[in-house]
Protein backbone atom coordinates (compact mmCIF):
# COMPACT_ATOMS: atom_id res chain seq x y z
CA UNK A 1 0.00 0.00 0.00
CA UNK A 2 1.37 3.02 -0.84
CA UNK A 3 -0.79 6.56 0.38
CA UNK A 4 1.23 9.13 -0.48
CA UNK A 5 -0.35 11.19 -3.01
CA UNK A 6 0.77 11.44 -6.48
CA UNK A 7 1.61 15.17 -7.95
CA UNK A 8 -2.15 15.40 -9.86
CA UNK A 9 -3.79 14.68 -6.59
CA UNK A 10 -1.75 17.02 -4.63
CA UNK A 11 -2.43 19.84 -7.26
CA UNK A 12 -5.78 18.93 -7.16
CA UNK A 13 -5.95 19.03 -3.54
CA UNK A 14 -4.19 22.60 -3.35
CA UNK A 15 -6.56 24.16 -6.18
CA UNK A 16 -9.37 22.35 -4.38
CA UNK A 17 -8.59 24.18 -0.66
CA UNK A 18 -7.80 27.36 -2.86
CA UNK A 19 -11.55 26.97 -4.06
CA UNK A 20 -12.76 26.52 -0.72
CA UNK A 21 -10.79 29.48 0.94
CA UNK A 22 -11.63 32.05 -1.72
CA UNK A 23 -15.25 31.11 -2.70
CA UNK A 24 -17.17 28.96 0.37
CA UNK A 25 -15.51 29.80 3.61
CA UNK A 26 -16.88 33.48 2.74
CA UNK A 27 -20.04 32.34 1.62
CA UNK A 28 -20.55 29.97 5.18
CA UNK A 29 -22.58 33.02 6.43
CA UNK A 30 -24.99 34.14 3.34
CA UNK A 31 -25.53 30.46 3.06
CA UNK A 32 -26.93 30.43 6.61
CA UNK A 33 -29.10 33.57 5.52
CA UNK A 34 -30.38 32.91 2.59
CA UNK A 35 -31.64 29.43 3.46
CA UNK A 36 -33.04 31.00 6.65
CA UNK A 37 -34.67 33.64 4.36
CA UNK A 38 -36.26 30.43 2.46
CA UNK A 39 -33.75 31.28 -0.47
CA UNK A 40 -33.22 27.94 -1.64
CA UNK A 41 -31.24 27.09 -3.82
CA UNK A 42 -29.49 29.37 -2.57
CA UNK A 43 -28.52 32.62 -5.19
CA UNK A 44 -24.41 32.04 -5.64
CA UNK A 45 -24.78 27.76 -6.12
CA UNK A 46 -24.92 27.97 -9.72
CA UNK A 47 -22.27 30.53 -9.83
CA UNK A 48 -19.98 28.42 -7.94
CA UNK A 49 -21.04 25.17 -9.67
CA UNK A 50 -20.02 26.67 -13.15
CA UNK A 51 -17.02 27.83 -11.59
CA UNK A 52 -15.84 24.57 -10.12
CA UNK A 53 -16.76 22.97 -13.25
CA UNK A 54 -14.34 25.78 -15.18
CA UNK A 55 -11.51 24.79 -12.90
CA UNK A 56 -11.79 20.64 -13.43
CA UNK A 57 -13.22 20.46 -9.80
CA UNK A 58 -16.26 18.61 -11.07
CA UNK A 59 -17.69 14.44 -10.57
CA UNK A 60 -14.72 14.01 -9.16
CA UNK A 61 -16.40 10.61 -7.69
CA UNK A 62 -16.83 8.62 -10.37
CA UNK A 63 -14.04 6.76 -11.17
CA UNK A 64 -14.94 5.10 -14.18
CA UNK A 65 -16.14 7.83 -17.24
CA UNK A 66 -16.47 6.83 -20.66
CA UNK A 67 -15.87 8.74 -23.56
CA UNK A 68 -18.07 12.48 -23.60
CA UNK A 69 -18.51 12.12 -19.69
CA UNK A 70 -17.65 15.24 -18.21
CA UNK A 71 -15.37 14.85 -15.08
CA UNK A 72 -12.11 14.43 -13.34
CA UNK A 73 -11.18 10.46 -13.74
CA UNK A 74 -9.93 9.70 -10.28
CA UNK A 75 -9.64 6.23 -8.09
CA UNK A 76 -11.21 5.88 -4.53
CA UNK A 77 -7.68 6.45 -3.21
CA UNK A 78 -7.19 9.34 -5.35
CA UNK A 79 -10.89 10.86 -4.19
CA UNK A 80 -10.22 10.18 -0.51
CA UNK A 81 -8.33 13.34 0.16
CA UNK A 82 -10.67 15.95 -1.89
CA UNK A 83 -13.62 14.14 -0.63
CA UNK A 84 -12.42 14.95 3.02
CA UNK A 85 -11.66 18.92 2.10
CA UNK A 86 -14.66 19.24 0.46
CA UNK A 87 -16.13 17.55 3.48
CA UNK A 88 -15.76 20.70 6.45
CA UNK A 89 -18.33 22.52 4.76
CA UNK A 90 -21.80 20.64 4.56
CA UNK A 91 -23.23 21.80 1.69
CA UNK A 92 -19.69 22.20 0.01
CA UNK A 93 -20.03 18.94 -2.11
CA UNK A 94 -22.85 20.20 -4.42
CA UNK A 95 -20.64 22.70 -5.73
CA UNK A 96 -18.06 20.21 -7.41
CA UNK A 97 -21.37 17.67 -8.43
CA UNK A 98 -19.82 15.58 -5.49
CA UNK A 99 -22.77 15.43 -2.77
CA UNK A 100 -24.86 12.51 -1.86
CA UNK A 101 -27.58 11.11 -2.81
CA UNK A 102 -27.17 12.27 -6.80
CA UNK A 103 -23.07 10.66 -6.65
CA UNK A 104 -24.79 7.18 -6.37
CA UNK A 105 -27.41 7.51 -8.52
CA UNK A 106 -25.07 8.59 -11.00
CA UNK A 107 -22.82 5.48 -10.19
CA UNK A 108 -26.19 3.17 -10.89
CA UNK A 109 -27.28 4.88 -14.27
CA UNK A 110 -23.59 4.16 -15.41
CA UNK A 111 -23.30 1.00 -14.10
CA UNK A 112 -26.94 -0.64 -15.17
CA UNK A 113 -28.63 2.47 -17.83
CA UNK A 114 -29.31 1.86 -20.66
CA UNK A 115 -28.01 4.69 -23.61
CA UNK A 116 -31.75 6.36 -23.32
CA UNK A 117 -31.90 5.84 -19.30
CA UNK A 118 -28.36 7.99 -19.34
CA UNK A 119 -29.11 10.27 -22.28
CA UNK A 120 -32.12 11.11 -20.32
CA UNK A 121 -30.58 10.96 -16.74
CA UNK A 122 -27.09 10.21 -16.28
CA UNK A 123 -26.00 13.03 -18.78
CA UNK A 124 -28.22 15.86 -17.16
CA UNK A 125 -27.00 14.77 -13.62
CA UNK A 126 -23.10 14.76 -14.36
CA UNK A 127 -24.15 18.18 -16.11
CA UNK A 128 -25.36 19.30 -12.40
CA UNK A 129 -28.19 20.16 -14.25
CA UNK A 130 -31.01 18.34 -12.31
CA UNK A 131 -30.61 16.91 -8.96
CA UNK A 132 -32.04 13.03 -7.94
CA UNK A 133 -33.29 10.91 -5.15
CA UNK A 134 -33.02 7.03 -4.21
CA UNK A 135 -36.39 5.52 -2.46
CA UNK A 136 -35.83 2.37 -0.31
CA UNK A 137 -36.73 2.99 3.44
CA UNK A 138 -40.56 2.35 4.32
CA UNK A 139 -42.31 3.49 7.37
CA UNK A 140 -44.03 0.47 7.77
CA UNK A 141 -41.06 -2.33 7.82
CA UNK A 142 -37.52 -1.99 8.67
CA UNK A 143 -36.13 -1.34 6.10
CA UNK A 144 -32.56 -1.99 7.29
CA UNK A 145 -33.55 -5.36 6.05
CA UNK A 146 -34.29 -4.52 2.37
CA UNK A 147 -35.56 -7.54 1.61
CA UNK A 148 -38.44 -6.54 3.42
CA UNK A 149 -39.47 -3.85 1.64
CA UNK A 150 -43.21 -3.65 0.40
CA UNK A 151 -43.95 -1.49 -2.02
CA UNK A 152 -44.90 -2.72 -5.48
CA UNK A 153 -43.88 -2.78 -8.62
CA UNK A 154 -46.38 -4.64 -11.32
CA UNK A 155 -46.12 -4.77 -15.08
CA UNK A 156 -49.48 -3.81 -16.77
CA UNK A 157 -49.15 -4.12 -20.33
CA UNK A 158 -46.61 -2.01 -21.68
CA UNK A 159 -45.93 -0.21 -18.15
CA UNK A 160 -45.12 -0.54 -14.80
CA UNK A 161 -47.96 0.71 -11.77
CA UNK A 162 -46.00 1.72 -8.71
CA UNK A 163 -47.95 1.39 -5.00
CA UNK A 164 -46.67 2.42 -1.89
CA UNK A 165 -44.76 4.48 1.07
CA UNK A 166 -41.47 5.53 1.10
CA UNK A 167 -39.63 7.94 3.71
CA UNK A 168 -36.39 9.83 4.49
CA UNK A 169 -35.86 10.26 0.91
CA UNK A 170 -33.03 12.67 0.72
CA UNK A 171 -33.38 15.62 -2.33
CA UNK A 172 -37.02 14.93 -3.36
CA UNK A 173 -37.93 18.18 -1.96
CA UNK A 174 -34.54 20.13 -4.10
CA UNK A 175 -37.01 22.16 -7.06
CA UNK A 176 -34.41 20.81 -9.15
CA UNK A 177 -35.16 16.95 -8.18
CA UNK A 178 -36.66 15.49 -11.22
CA UNK A 179 -35.76 12.12 -11.08
CA UNK A 180 -35.93 9.57 -8.45
CA UNK A 181 -35.01 5.72 -8.68
CA UNK A 182 -37.01 3.03 -6.35
CA UNK A 183 -36.53 0.24 -5.11
CA UNK A 184 -39.43 -1.84 -4.93
CA UNK A 185 -40.60 -5.64 -5.53
CA UNK A 186 -41.67 -6.82 -8.73
CA UNK A 187 -41.89 -10.64 -7.79
CA UNK A 188 -42.35 -10.83 -4.12
CA UNK A 189 -43.33 -14.38 -3.92
CA UNK A 190 -39.78 -15.56 -5.17
CA UNK A 191 -38.24 -17.76 -3.32
CA UNK A 192 -35.53 -16.46 -3.53
CA UNK A 193 -35.74 -13.66 -1.16
CA UNK A 194 -32.82 -11.41 -2.97
CA UNK A 195 -34.69 -11.44 -6.08
CA UNK A 196 -37.91 -10.19 -5.33
CA UNK A 197 -36.79 -6.97 -5.22
CA UNK A 198 -35.97 -4.13 -9.00
CA UNK A 199 -35.30 -1.02 -9.51
CA UNK A 200 -37.45 1.36 -11.44
CA UNK A 201 -37.04 5.10 -12.86
CA UNK A 202 -39.38 7.31 -11.91
CA UNK A 203 -39.77 11.20 -12.96
CA UNK A 204 -40.93 13.46 -10.11
CA UNK A 205 -43.52 14.84 -11.64
CA UNK A 206 -45.38 11.82 -12.69
CA UNK A 207 -48.66 11.29 -11.22
CA UNK A 208 -49.77 9.53 -8.22
CA UNK A 209 -46.36 10.77 -6.53
CA UNK A 210 -47.41 12.81 -3.94
CA UNK A 211 -44.57 14.74 -1.22
CA UNK A 212 -46.39 14.30 2.67
CA UNK A 213 -43.96 16.08 3.88
CA UNK A 214 -40.15 16.85 4.45
CA UNK A 215 -38.92 15.54 8.32
CA UNK A 216 -36.85 17.38 10.10
CA UNK A 217 -33.50 15.68 11.33
CA UNK A 218 -33.63 16.17 14.97
CA UNK A 219 -35.73 19.70 14.28
CA UNK A 220 -33.47 20.51 11.82
CA UNK A 221 -35.06 21.51 8.53
CA UNK A 222 -33.16 20.39 5.60
CA UNK A 223 -34.40 22.44 2.13
CA UNK A 224 -33.68 19.68 -0.09
CA UNK A 225 -35.73 17.71 2.11
CA UNK A 226 -35.98 13.75 3.65
CA UNK A 227 -39.12 13.30 2.54
CA UNK A 228 -41.80 11.07 3.07
CA UNK A 229 -43.28 10.01 -0.27
CA UNK A 230 -46.69 8.21 -1.04
CA UNK A 231 -46.88 6.07 -4.82
CA UNK A 232 -50.11 5.61 -6.06
CA UNK A 233 -51.25 3.90 -8.93
CA UNK A 234 -47.59 5.55 -10.99
CA UNK A 235 -47.49 4.44 -13.70
CA UNK A 236 -44.25 4.48 -16.07
CA UNK A 237 -43.54 3.05 -19.02
CA UNK A 238 -41.67 -0.89 -18.83
CA UNK A 239 -38.25 0.87 -20.54
CA UNK A 240 -38.04 2.86 -17.16
CA UNK A 241 -36.87 -0.36 -15.29
CA UNK A 242 -33.34 -0.03 -14.47
CA UNK A 243 -30.99 -3.57 -15.23
CA UNK A 244 -33.74 -6.43 -15.17
CA UNK A 245 -36.15 -7.41 -12.81
CA UNK A 246 -35.17 -9.08 -9.96
CA UNK A 247 -31.68 -7.59 -9.73
CA UNK A 248 -32.93 -4.18 -7.48
CA UNK A 249 -30.90 -6.14 -4.08
CA UNK A 250 -27.57 -6.76 -6.65
CA UNK A 251 -27.88 -3.12 -7.90
CA UNK A 252 -28.55 -1.18 -3.98
CA UNK A 253 -25.74 -3.63 -3.11
CA UNK A 254 -23.32 -1.90 -6.12
CA UNK A 255 -25.15 1.72 -5.39
CA UNK A 256 -23.73 1.55 -1.25
CA UNK A 257 -20.27 0.59 -1.48
CA UNK A 258 -19.01 3.76 -2.71
CA UNK A 259 -21.69 5.76 -1.54
CA UNK A 260 -20.86 4.47 2.31
CA UNK A 261 -17.05 5.32 2.03
CA UNK A 262 -17.70 8.84 0.43
CA UNK A 263 -19.64 9.51 3.66
CA UNK A 264 -16.95 8.66 5.65
CA UNK A 265 -14.36 10.69 3.86
CA UNK A 266 -16.22 13.89 4.33
CA UNK A 267 -17.01 12.72 7.68
CA UNK A 268 -12.94 12.70 8.90
CA UNK A 269 -13.54 16.02 6.81
CA UNK A 270 -15.91 17.84 9.62
CA UNK A 271 -14.18 15.96 12.34
CA UNK A 272 -11.07 17.52 11.34
CA UNK A 273 -12.87 20.63 11.52
CA UNK A 274 -14.75 20.18 15.27
CA UNK A 275 -11.40 19.16 16.02
CA UNK A 276 -9.61 22.52 14.74
CA UNK A 277 -12.36 24.84 16.28
CA UNK A 278 -12.31 22.71 19.90
CA UNK A 279 -8.00 23.00 19.58
CA UNK A 280 -8.50 27.46 18.49
CA UNK A 281 -10.99 27.74 21.29
CA UNK A 282 -8.92 25.70 23.89
CA UNK A 283 -6.00 28.60 23.62
CA UNK A 284 -8.17 31.39 23.53
CA UNK A 285 -10.27 30.81 26.68
CA UNK A 286 -9.28 31.14 30.58
CA UNK A 287 -11.03 29.18 33.42
CA UNK A 288 -10.22 28.60 36.67
CA UNK A 289 -6.41 30.54 36.07
CA UNK A 290 -5.75 28.25 32.87
CA UNK A 291 -5.99 28.01 29.69
CA UNK A 292 -8.79 25.03 28.42
CA UNK A 293 -5.96 23.16 27.12
CA UNK A 294 -4.23 23.48 30.16
CA UNK A 295 -6.82 21.52 31.75
CA UNK A 296 -6.40 17.76 31.55
CA UNK A 297 -9.55 16.70 30.55
CA UNK A 298 -9.59 18.73 27.47
CA UNK A 299 -5.94 18.58 26.56
CA UNK A 300 -7.30 14.65 26.71
CA UNK A 301 -9.81 15.14 24.81
CA UNK A 302 -7.73 17.12 21.72
CA UNK A 303 -5.06 13.73 21.62
CA UNK A 304 -8.04 11.20 21.65
CA UNK A 305 -9.60 13.27 18.59
CA UNK A 306 -6.35 13.88 16.61
CA UNK A 307 -5.58 9.74 17.30
CA UNK A 308 -8.57 8.88 16.19
CA UNK A 309 -9.16 10.82 13.45
CA UNK A 310 -6.00 9.80 11.90
CA UNK A 311 -6.34 5.83 12.53
CA UNK A 312 -9.81 6.89 10.51
CA UNK A 313 -7.91 8.06 7.41
CA UNK A 314 -5.69 5.57 7.22
CA UNK A 315 -8.18 2.68 7.33
CA UNK A 316 -10.66 5.29 4.64
CA UNK A 317 -7.68 5.23 2.64
CA UNK A 318 -6.96 1.09 3.18
CA UNK A 319 -10.31 0.86 1.87
CA UNK A 320 -10.78 2.75 -1.22
CA UNK A 321 -7.36 0.97 -2.13
CA UNK A 322 -8.98 -2.15 -1.80
CA UNK A 323 -11.79 -1.21 -3.68
CA UNK A 324 -10.00 0.10 -6.27
CA UNK A 325 -8.18 -3.05 -6.22
CA UNK A 326 -10.95 -5.48 -5.63
CA UNK A 327 -14.16 -3.84 -6.44
CA UNK A 328 -16.18 -2.96 -3.58
CA UNK A 329 -17.35 -6.48 -3.02
CA UNK A 330 -13.66 -7.24 -2.08
CA UNK A 331 -13.82 -4.79 0.31
CA UNK A 332 -17.15 -5.38 1.83
CA UNK A 333 -16.10 -6.19 5.17
CA UNK A 334 -13.88 -3.25 5.51
CA UNK A 335 -16.91 -0.51 3.84
CA UNK A 336 -18.78 -1.69 6.97
CA UNK A 337 -16.24 -1.20 9.14
CA UNK A 338 -15.47 2.38 8.22
CA UNK A 339 -19.34 3.09 8.54
CA UNK A 340 -19.50 1.63 11.93
CA UNK A 341 -16.29 4.26 13.07
CA UNK A 342 -16.68 6.99 11.51
CA UNK A 343 -19.80 8.72 11.96
CA UNK A 344 -19.69 7.43 15.72
CA UNK A 345 -16.57 9.61 15.96
CA UNK A 346 -17.40 12.12 14.08
CA UNK A 347 -19.97 12.44 16.74
CA UNK A 348 -17.93 12.40 19.50
CA UNK A 349 -15.40 14.38 18.70
CA UNK A 350 -18.58 17.19 17.24
CA UNK A 351 -19.27 16.60 21.17
CA UNK A 352 -15.45 17.34 22.66
CA UNK A 353 -15.77 20.01 21.15
CA UNK A 354 -19.11 21.75 21.83
CA UNK A 355 -18.13 20.94 25.13
CA UNK A 356 -15.21 22.75 24.71
CA UNK A 357 -16.88 25.87 23.91
CA UNK A 358 -19.82 25.96 26.59
CA UNK A 359 -22.71 27.04 25.76
CA UNK A 360 -22.31 28.45 22.41
CA UNK A 361 -21.31 24.87 21.21
CA UNK A 362 -24.67 24.30 20.96
CA UNK A 363 -25.78 27.11 19.50
CA UNK A 364 -25.89 27.48 15.25
CA UNK A 365 -23.24 30.52 15.72
CA UNK A 366 -20.82 27.64 15.47
CA UNK A 367 -21.10 24.38 13.17
CA UNK A 368 -20.65 21.79 15.91
CA UNK A 369 -24.41 21.39 16.23
CA UNK A 370 -24.56 20.59 12.12
CA UNK A 371 -21.57 18.38 12.63
CA UNK A 372 -22.77 16.57 15.30
CA UNK A 373 -26.22 15.81 13.31
CA UNK A 374 -24.89 14.64 10.54
CA UNK A 375 -22.87 12.32 12.17
CA UNK A 376 -25.90 10.58 14.09
CA UNK A 377 -27.98 10.26 10.87
CA UNK A 378 -25.21 8.78 9.46
CA UNK A 379 -25.39 6.00 11.88
CA UNK A 380 -28.73 5.32 10.03
CA UNK A 381 -28.18 6.21 6.35
CA UNK A 382 -26.53 3.49 4.45
CA UNK A 383 -27.08 0.96 6.82
CA UNK A 384 -26.95 1.21 10.62
CA UNK A 385 -24.41 0.59 13.19
CA UNK A 386 -25.58 -2.52 14.34
CA UNK A 387 -26.53 -3.90 10.81
CA UNK A 388 -22.36 -3.12 9.83
CA UNK A 389 -21.49 -5.14 12.72
CA UNK A 390 -23.56 -8.36 12.20
CA UNK A 391 -22.01 -8.26 8.54
CA UNK A 392 -18.28 -8.10 10.42
CA UNK A 393 -19.26 -10.21 12.60
CA UNK A 394 -20.47 -13.43 10.54
CA UNK A 395 -17.61 -12.34 7.54
CA UNK A 396 -15.14 -13.05 10.35
CA UNK A 397 -16.86 -16.17 11.77
CA UNK A 398 -17.16 -17.30 8.36
CA UNK A 399 -13.35 -17.02 7.81
CA UNK A 400 -12.77 -18.47 11.28
CA UNK A 401 -14.45 -21.72 9.62
CA UNK A 402 -12.20 -21.28 7.08
CA UNK A 403 -9.16 -22.03 9.28
CA UNK A 404 -10.78 -24.87 11.96
CA UNK A 405 -8.21 -25.79 14.64
CA UNK A 406 -5.76 -23.23 13.54
CA UNK A 407 -5.41 -21.53 17.19
CA UNK A 408 -5.30 -25.23 19.01
CA UNK A 409 -1.24 -24.67 19.18
CA UNK A 410 -1.79 -21.51 21.13
CA UNK A 411 -4.07 -23.47 23.95
CA UNK A 412 -1.72 -25.38 26.76
CA UNK A 413 -4.04 -27.27 28.37
CA UNK A 414 -2.50 -29.26 31.24
CA UNK A 415 -1.84 -32.96 29.35
CA UNK A 416 -3.84 -36.29 30.83
CA UNK A 417 -2.85 -39.29 30.50
CA UNK A 418 -4.93 -41.48 28.40
CA UNK A 419 -5.81 -44.84 30.14
C1 LIG B 1 -30.63 11.81 7.25
C2 LIG B 1 -31.10 10.52 6.65
C3 LIG B 1 -31.17 10.41 5.27
C4 LIG B 1 -31.65 9.24 4.68
N1 LIG B 1 -31.76 9.18 3.32
C5 LIG B 1 -32.34 8.10 2.75
C6 LIG B 1 -32.59 8.08 1.33
O1 LIG B 1 -32.25 9.02 0.61
N2 LIG B 1 -33.20 6.98 0.80
C7 LIG B 1 -33.59 5.93 1.56
O2 LIG B 1 -34.15 4.98 1.03
N3 LIG B 1 -33.38 5.93 2.92
C8 LIG B 1 -32.79 6.99 3.53
N4 LIG B 1 -32.60 7.02 4.88
C9 LIG B 1 -33.10 5.92 5.70
C10 LIG B 1 -32.04 4.96 6.21
O3 LIG B 1 -31.39 4.31 5.15
C11 LIG B 1 -32.76 3.99 7.16
O4 LIG B 1 -33.19 4.72 8.29
C12 LIG B 1 -31.90 2.82 7.59
O5 LIG B 1 -31.65 1.95 6.52
C13 LIG B 1 -32.55 2.04 8.73
O6 LIG B 1 -33.84 1.61 8.40
P1 LIG B 1 -35.03 1.89 9.43
O7 LIG B 1 -35.06 3.35 9.73
O8 LIG B 1 -36.26 1.26 8.88
O9 LIG B 1 -34.62 1.20 10.79
P2 LIG B 1 -34.97 -0.31 11.24
O10 LIG B 1 -34.63 -1.24 10.13
O11 LIG B 1 -36.34 -0.31 11.78
O12 LIG B 1 -33.92 -0.53 12.39
C14 LIG B 1 -34.08 0.08 13.68
C15 LIG B 1 -32.92 -0.29 14.55
O13 LIG B 1 -32.90 -1.66 14.75
C16 LIG B 1 -31.58 -2.09 15.03
N5 LIG B 1 -31.24 -3.20 14.15
C17 LIG B 1 -31.64 -3.43 12.88
N6 LIG B 1 -31.08 -4.54 12.39
C18 LIG B 1 -30.29 -5.04 13.37
C19 LIG B 1 -29.44 -6.16 13.50
N7 LIG B 1 -29.27 -7.02 12.47
N8 LIG B 1 -28.77 -6.35 14.67
C20 LIG B 1 -28.93 -5.49 15.69
N9 LIG B 1 -29.72 -4.41 15.63
C21 LIG B 1 -30.40 -4.19 14.49
C22 LIG B 1 -30.66 -0.90 14.74
O14 LIG B 1 -30.30 -0.29 15.96
C23 LIG B 1 -31.55 0.02 13.96
O15 LIG B 1 -31.18 1.39 14.10
C24 LIG B 1 -32.09 8.16 5.50
C25 LIG B 1 -31.98 8.26 6.90
C26 LIG B 1 -31.51 9.41 7.47
C27 LIG B 1 -31.46 9.50 8.97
Amino acid sequence: MDFDHSPKVQDLCRRLSAFMEDHIVPRIRAHHEEIKAGIFPVSFMEDLKALARSEGLWNLFLPHLKEGESGTQLTNLEYAPLAEIMGRVIWAPEVFNCNAPDTGNMEIFHMFGTEAQKEQWLNPLLDGKIRSAFAMTEPDVSSSDATNIQTLIQRDGDDYVINGRKWFISNAAHPNCRVMILMGKTDPDNADRHRQQSMIIIPMDTPGVTIERNIPIMSHHSPEGHCEITFRDVRVPASNLLGGEGEGFMMAQARLGPGRIHHCMRSIGQSELALDLMVERAQERKAFGKYLHQHGAVSEWIARSRMEIDQARLFVLKTADMIDKAGAKGARKEISMIKAIIPKMQTTIADRAMQVFGAMGISPDTPLADIWTWGRALRFADGPDEVHLRSIARMEIREAQNKPGFTLPYLTPPLRDEK
